[in-house]
């Protein structure tokens, strides 16, 4: 059985940067990720905010930039999904695919998955219209007409990308306010290719085989009609990525519970970044958790030597 100092599961700017720190202070280190490390940030299109980039820079750019910085150190790269994780004092036993990994300190850095509305359609023609990814996706509406629900930054962020390729936007919102940025809001609110729909929900995709109209429904007359659209990306919020994670654990519905030092409620295990309960969804508070937490494991394990 292979057995490691610290175990960070999950491959995103979080478990990237706890994993970075880690091997800098010379811990034995593995990191679990599922698929390619990136995480969220492989999906989002342009990053404007990531301090050090003033012109901006694709996600996928900043991923490779992370993973070009790891390639220096020794880390051993396990890539698979945990299934589940045994507590033990001081070794812990994490179950990743067919086999069983040990560690002293575990990072919990797994991140968090796109939310579903849940509306009837949805499920049915996902990839035949609907989309949770502008980037993945978006190429597919070139000159056609989509809908953006959502009022957060992702919707405003992928409503502008999405207009740089298609015919037309439509920003569907539930209520009058939105949530994300002024700078995003104005923005979408002044292109011309962006028409922006408040108080107003979709109660169903519909199409025979791919997405054809959306039934909408004004929220305070309850008035309904149709909206004709190609495709419809969907953008309504985020939510952890902690099924493997044992009830032990100490969570509520918006992620696992830590201190300001990363540190669960389980001796030995941290978390970092959008698994845990936090307001601020960022990249860089995502790499800020990640070198915590990977502090807080150093001196977890120094403590454990002594
Ligand atoms: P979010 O901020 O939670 O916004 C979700 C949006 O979806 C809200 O406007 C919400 O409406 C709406 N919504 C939720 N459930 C809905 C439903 N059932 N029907 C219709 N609308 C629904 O999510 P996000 O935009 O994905 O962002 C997640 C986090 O990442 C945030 O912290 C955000 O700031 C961050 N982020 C930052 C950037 C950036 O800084 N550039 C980019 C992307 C994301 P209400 O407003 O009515 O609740």
């Amino acid at each position: 059985m292979k057995s490691y100092d610290a175990v960070v599961i999950g491959g995103g700017p979080a478990g990237m940067t706890a994993a970075l720190y880690l091997l800098r202070a010379g811990v034995k280190t593995a990191m679990i990720e599922k698929l390619s490390p990136g995480g969220q940030v492989l999906m989002t299109s342009e990053i404007e905010n990531y301090p050090g980039f003033p012109t901006g820079l694709q996600g996928w750019e900043l991923a490779d930039k992370f993973t070009a910085h790891l390639e220096e150190y020794p880390l051993d790269r396990i890539s698979d999904e945990v299934r589940d994780i045994e507590f033990g004092d001081p070794i812990h036993t994490i179950k990743v695919g067919d086999e069983d990994v040990q560690a002293k300190a575990i990072i919990l850095a797994t991140g968090s998955r796109y939310r579903k509305l849940g509306i009837p359609g949805e499920e049915r023609l996902l990839g035949r219209g609907v989309s949770y990814c502008a980037l993945c996706d978006g190429n597919f509406f070139r000159e056609r007409d989509v809908a953006v629900i959502g009022g957060g930054n992702s919707a405003l962020e992928e409503a502008l990308y999405l207009a740089r390729l298609v015919n037309k936007v439509y920003l569907i919102h539930r209520r009058d306010e939105f949530r994300g940025l002024a700078c995003y809001q104005d923005k979408c609110f002044t292109h011309e290719k962006i028409k922006v729909i408040r108080n107003t929900v979709v109660d169903e995709i519909q199409g025979e085989t791919d997405v054809e109209t959306l039934a909408l429904r004004q929220v305070d007359t309850g008035e309904t009609s149709e909206l004709k659209v190609d495709g419809t990306f969907i953008f309504v919020g985020f939510e952890p990525i902690m099924d493997f994670v044992p009830d032990t654990v100490e969570k509520n519905r918006n992620g696992v519970i830590t201190d300001v030092e990363m540190v669960t409620n389980i001796p030995g295990v941290f978390a970092a970044g959008d698994i845990r309960s936090k307001m601020c969804r960022q990249v860089a508070s995502a790499v800020g958790d990640g070198a915590t937490a990977a502090n807080s494991a150093f001196t977890y394990l120094e403590q454990l030597d002594s």
